[in-house]
């Protein structure tokens, strides 16, 4: 199959009205007055990112995602995506999968595929995923914008994905059921997209969790030029990971990445409204800390004994 066969067989489905999307040199749509243009860009490399034998609608479906989660983590509104994929060989069956994960949550996140480029890869495949978006600048979510007092939230839960990579790379014992709860977290992560775009202007910061919470939240103190306290018995955990040990569940809610919510600051006045929102876009939120001024982080269970965290990311009581 030619690279245009291909491209005309699993990638070219028409563009919404006012877009101009696959066939020409570059796409063309227009930013809402008053907005700007949010845009982020992510690889995704076979080997490192997901596993060679990966359920290629789930790699689609990924793939996507985790560019939509750095929009969610800005408040922008997803306006289109672009896709450029690297292949060794034609493999119809896993493009067809391929795109059927990826149109799927292009099409529930209304965000469409309007261009991206194809070429042969001399090993592995390579896919990179463009996302455009918009927002009102002035309500854009920073991670420089977290204010002394602010609560710190964040959305659906935590620990899962964690969980089954562990399981997956065997560094927990093999455990069928635990894994086929946690897989979906770790391989179809779905960020809130929908109440992102009405925290922007509500909240004063936001990001996404990659890397595990207690990482991601330095980068807003860092940015912000402040501390935090974490109630570690406040982080809500995934239903499936009731019974194992406590221990092994908080290192994963704490330190897990792969998560694909949201952390973020706002003001105690706005607790009714966010969770207001929260409710009318069926996103689970959660409270677990404040902001500080005294610089750094600081993680307490609920009778005030410290938990600490070594560079490995395993957890001590001190
Ligand atoms: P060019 O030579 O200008 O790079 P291409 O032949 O690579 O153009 O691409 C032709 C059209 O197909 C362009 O509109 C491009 O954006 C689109 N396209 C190429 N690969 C993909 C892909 N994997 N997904 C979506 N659109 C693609
Ligand atoms: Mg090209």
């Amino acid at each position: 199959m030619k690279e245009f066969d291909l491209i005309a067989r699993y990638f070219s489905r028409p563009a919404p009205a006012g877009f101009l999307g696959v066939g020409d040199d570059c796409a063309l749509f227009g930013v809402t007055p008053g907005h700007q243009l949010a845009t982020s860009t992510d690889l995704f490399i076979e080997g490192r990112h997901f596993l060679a034998g990966a359920d290629p609608a789930a790699v689609g479906h990924k793939a996507l995602a985790v560019n939509l989660s750095d929009l969610a983590a800005m408040g922008a509104r997803p306006l289109a995506c672009l896709l450029s994929l690297s292949l060794p060989r034609v493999d119809e069956a896993w493009l067809e999968a391929f795109a059927s994960g990826f149109y799927a949550l292009a099409d529930q996140a209304a965000c469409p595929l309007v261009g991206g480029d194809t070429t042969r890869s001399p090993a592995g495949i390579v896919i990179n995923v463009t996302v455009m978006g918009e927002v009102r600048p002035e309500q854009a979510l920073l991670r420089s914008g977290a204010k002394v007092g602010d609560d710190i939230w964040v959305t659906g839960e935590l620990g899962a994905p964690d969980i089954a990579l562990q399981l997956l790379q065997g560094r927990l014992p093999a455990d069928t059921a635990l894994l086929e709860s946690t897989r979906p977290a770790l391989e179809k992560p779905l960020p809130p997209w929908r109440f992102a775009q009405q925290l922007a202007g509500v909240a004063h910061a936001a990001l996404d969790i990659s890397d595990g919470l207690a990482q991601d939240l330095d980068h807003i103190l860092a940015a912000s030029r402040c501390g935090a306290e974490l109630d570690c018995d406040a982080l809500p955990l995934a239903p499936a990971l009731q019974g194992l040990d406590s221990a092994v569940v908080r290192r994963a809610a704490l330190t897990g990445g792969d998560v694909y919510q949201l952390c973020f600051t706002a003001a105690p006045e706005r607790r009714e409204s966010i969770a207001g929102l929260a409710r009318d876009a069926g996103t689970r939120v959660t409270r677990i800390g404040h902001i500080k001024s005294q610089p750094g982080l600081r993680i307490v269970t609920a009778d005030n004994t410290a938990v600490v965290l070594d560079a490995a990311g395993f957890d001590h009581f001190s």
